[in-house]
């Protein structure tokens, strides 16, 4: 019973941790899934931030150098005609650059001779000759540009414009150069949300176009994959022109934090409930325990005592039957065996002695001229000159041998292992010491004599075959005059 109680405990204890893990494991697909595609969205957003942030500032040079390209002044400087315009606008000292936001400013004439060249300190001293000689070589072909280039793995805006003079427009007579270096803290205040940005001058991903903005001086279309590597969403984005031809690509990096975290939390989380679970299970099961020890301990204590108020009453009952036994099987008067009992007794000892061919002797006492006490003291006396009787019988006998009350003032013996000539010498000593009894009554001494038949069980069938033949020499003591012990030896 207790053990099927405890088998469907475990089997529910076992539904119950399996659909708490399989919600757990749901709710954390979910979670993370939902983390996921919020971590997409940010990034997408920071993408799309960093897209127009570029953009604004590349479609910000091309305006400068528009600027600086339709200048009569920068026209004629170029055609040696002003050489007052660099003095009054990019003299030593002046910060005219560095308010622009530019990194370099080149004027140059349309054979690709450098008019004029400004730095600020983006471009290293050493550099400034390569620098302006790298940017008029890779883009002499081209009359107008607006993008980025890399240049010894550093990246820069670049802005190239033919110089017009207002009134003639169809001929240039140089190109304005110019940018700014985009450095490492330019990319992290434009593209916020990632960690590391890389420039390079074409994609290495193989990867889908994707249509960013239109109707702008410069279009920037994208094309952009994710690719997650330890830990982090790696992103490629290219950047064409309006004839798809590729400007740059810029490979940006950002950390898989907010997914991570929230793993880590639901983790925990996770962890604490099973804990509580495990703690609560531990709790309550040990308190079904302690509950089942109590119980078990009350059952034991009303067990014990129902035990011992039954050994009790069954002490009890085998003192009654003891009784009952007692009642049954002695005399009440004498205290010796009853009639009953005697032959019970007497048939056993029969049994054995003519099973063992053993002796045994039966002495047949009758206490003499007793319903004289009877007649002259009352029944009382009689009663006390019995009780004397029968105990000095008993005192002069051994343990073995069996007494008991036959009726009236009749007694017998039973000895065992006797011959008969022991058993006389036995009846002749009690016959001695029953006349020494004195019962003091009225100031008078009364004294008693009782007479005895002795047989023993030789020529003998049965018990009762001896005990008649003791009897018939009990009547012949009688007869003989009383106090006298007869047997088949003095009979005769
Ligand atoms: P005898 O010498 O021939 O044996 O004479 P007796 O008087 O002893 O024998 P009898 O058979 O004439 O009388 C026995 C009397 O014992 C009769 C009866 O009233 C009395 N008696 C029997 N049982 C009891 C008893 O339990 N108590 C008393 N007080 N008397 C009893
Ligand atoms: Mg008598
Ligand atoms: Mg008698």
């Amino acid at each position: 019973m207790k053990k099927k109680i405890m088998d469907k405990n475990k089997k529910t204890l076992i539904i119950l941790i399996t659909l708490f893990s399989i919600f757990t494991l749901l709710s954390f697909i979910i979670i993370t899934n939902d983390f996921n595609k919020l971590e997409k969205n940010i990034n997408n957003s920071n993408i799309s931030n960093l897209i127009y942030k570029i953009q604004s500032k590349i479609e910000y040079n091309h305006k400068i150098a528009l600027e600086y390209s339709s200048s009569d002044e920068v026209y004629d400087f170029v055609k040696n005609a002003n050489e007052d315009y660099i003095y009054k606008n990019f003299r030593e000292g002046s910060y005219t650059l560095e308010d622009l936001d530019l990194s370099y400013f080149i004027l140059s004439d349309k054979k690709s001779n450098i008019k004029y060249s400004k730095f600020t300190k983006d471009i290293n001293n050493t550099e400034k000759a390569n620098f302006s000689s790298f940017i008029i070589n890779k883009f002499k072909d081209i009359n107008k540009i607006n993008k980025i280039m890399i240049y010894k793995d550093e990246a820069y805006y670049i802005s190239k414009n033919p110089i017009y003079k207002t009134d003639y427009e169809n001929s240039s007579n140089g190109f304005v150069y110019l940018g700014s270096k985009i450095d490492t803290k330019i990319i992290e205040d434009l593209a916020q949300g990632f960690t590391n940005i890389k420039f390079i001058s074409g994609p290495r991903i193989n990867v889908k176009k994707i249509n960013q903005s239109n109707n702008q001086t410069v279009s920037l279309k994208t094309k952009n994959k994710y690719n997650k590597i330890n830990n982090l969403n790696i992103n490629e984005l290219s950047f064409y022109d309006y004839n798809s031809n590729i400007l740059f690509t810029v490979k940006v990096e950002k950390e898989i934090t907010l997914i991570d975290k929230t793993k880590i939390n639901i983790l925990i989380i996770f962890i604490c409930l099973v804990l509580f679970s495990l703690i609560s299970l531990l709790y309550f099961s040990n308190n079904y325990k302690h509950l089942l020890k109590e119980k078990e301990k009350s059952i034991y204590e009303i067990i014990e005592n129902k035990t011992s108020e039954m050994k009790l009453q069954v002490r009890e009952l085998e003192k009654s039957n003891e009784n009952l036994y007692e009642i049954a099987h002695t005399d009440h008067l004498t205290q010796t065996m009853n009639r009953r009992n005697f032959f019970i007794h007497a048939q056993t000892s029969f049994n054995q002695a003519q099973k063992n061919n053993e002796l045994l002797c039966v002495v047949m006492i009758d206490i003499d001229n007793f319903k004289i006490f009877n007649d002259k003291y009352g029944h009382n006396v009689g009663d006390k000159v019995l009780v004397l009787f029968a105990k000095n019988i008993k005192n002069n006998i051994s343990e073995k041998t069996i007494l008991g009350r036959l009726g009236g003032e009749e007694f017998a013996l039973i000895i065992k292992n006797t011959s008969l000539e022991d058993a006389i010498k036995k009846a002749e000593k009690l016959k001695t010491k029953i006349e020494e009894i004195e019962l003091e009554e009225d100031g008078k001494i009364l004294k008693i004599t009782a007479s005895f038949g002795v047989s023993d069980n030789q020529n003998c069938e049965n018990i009762d075959e001896m005990l008649q033949k003791a009897d018939k020499l009990l009547y012949s003591a009688k007869e003989s005059g009383r106090n006298l012990v007869r047997s088949r030896l003095n009979l005769c």
